[in-house]
């Protein structure tokens, strides 16, 4: 079949299975909601008890939890024939200096948002390899490029799954599958709502377009990552901060 070259065929995802992580959160459900609109099947994953996005298909799974994913995979197979995409959206932050950061606190961050990444990369890498095609988006932050005070565990999280999306990148180029990472910054979501007003304000006045993003931005970025628009990038960080970080 010739591929459809038009703007809306680029952006089609009509026929693609997408799985999303943390498909229940303030940046995940944009991203739901984007690839629904785009004509997507979305399998939305998140922790037990959240609510997904309408349309899409909610798997209750902790993605940290190396023995829960088989069971996520025979679920997501059960309902699911392909996945065309994976963006891992999960994430969670517990900051403090490194001097007074619990041991605990450095190990749940980078279970939830790296180690959860190779679980279901490594799921999701024979599947993309089989059909010669796929995917992924990996949502790092900018905090993982440049470091943050107070955030050694969550920029060291982010900082791995820049090296993991690269090595992705690097092992299945040949397989015809794409990976990617988002970096956002200051985005207005129920993780950043508890900043106090002063981190908030810094935050804003690194930007060049002095505001925070919306999820949408960010869903916008994944978007174009995981569609045929970007069919020869890969391996890149694609940054949705207003010009918080320029280097
Ligand atoms: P959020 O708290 O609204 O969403 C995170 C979602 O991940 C939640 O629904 C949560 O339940 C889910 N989650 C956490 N741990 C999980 C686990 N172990 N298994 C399954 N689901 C899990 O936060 P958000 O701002 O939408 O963040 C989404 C992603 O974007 C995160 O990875 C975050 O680090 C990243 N990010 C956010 C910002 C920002 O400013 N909001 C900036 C840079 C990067």
């Amino acid at each position: 079949m010739t591929p459809d070259r038009t703007l809306s065929g680029l952006l089609s995802m009509d026929d693609k299975v997408a799985l999303v992580t943390g498909g229940a959160g303030g940046i995940g459900s944009a991203v739901v909601r984007m690839l629904l609109s785009a004509g997507a099947q979305v399998a939305s994953v998140d922790l037990p008890g959240a609510r997904h996005v309408e349309g899409a298909r909610g798997f209750e799974c902790d993605v940290g939890n190396r023995s829960a994913i088989p069971a996520l995979f025979d679920g997501f197979e059960a309902r699911f024939d392909r996945l065309d995409v994976l963006v891992h959206c999960a994430g969670i932050a517990r900051d403090a200096v490194l001097w007074k950061m619990d041991g605990n606190d450095w190990s749940d961050v980078l279970r939830a948002n790296l180690d959860s990444a190779f679980f279901v990369l490594k799921e999701a890498a024979p599947r993309m390899r089989r059909q010669g095609s796929g995917t992924v988006v990996l949502v790092s932050s900018i905090n993982g490029e440049r470091g943050k005070f107070g955030q050694s565990n969550y920029a060291a999280s982010k900082a791995g799954l820049i090296g993991l999306g690269r090595t992705a990148a690097r092992e299945l180029g040949r397989f015809g599958v794409r990976v990617n990472i988002i970096a956002p910054g200051l985005i207005d979501t129920p993780m950043t709502a508890s900043l106090p007003d002063a981190a908030r304000q810094q935050a804003e006045s690194e930007t060049v377009l002095g505001n925070a993003g919306r999820p949408e931005d960010v869903a916008h970025a994944v978007l174009f990552m995981v569609s045929a628009m970007s069919g020869h990038i890969t391996g890149q960080i694609l940054r949705v901060d207003g010009g918080q970080l320029m280097a």
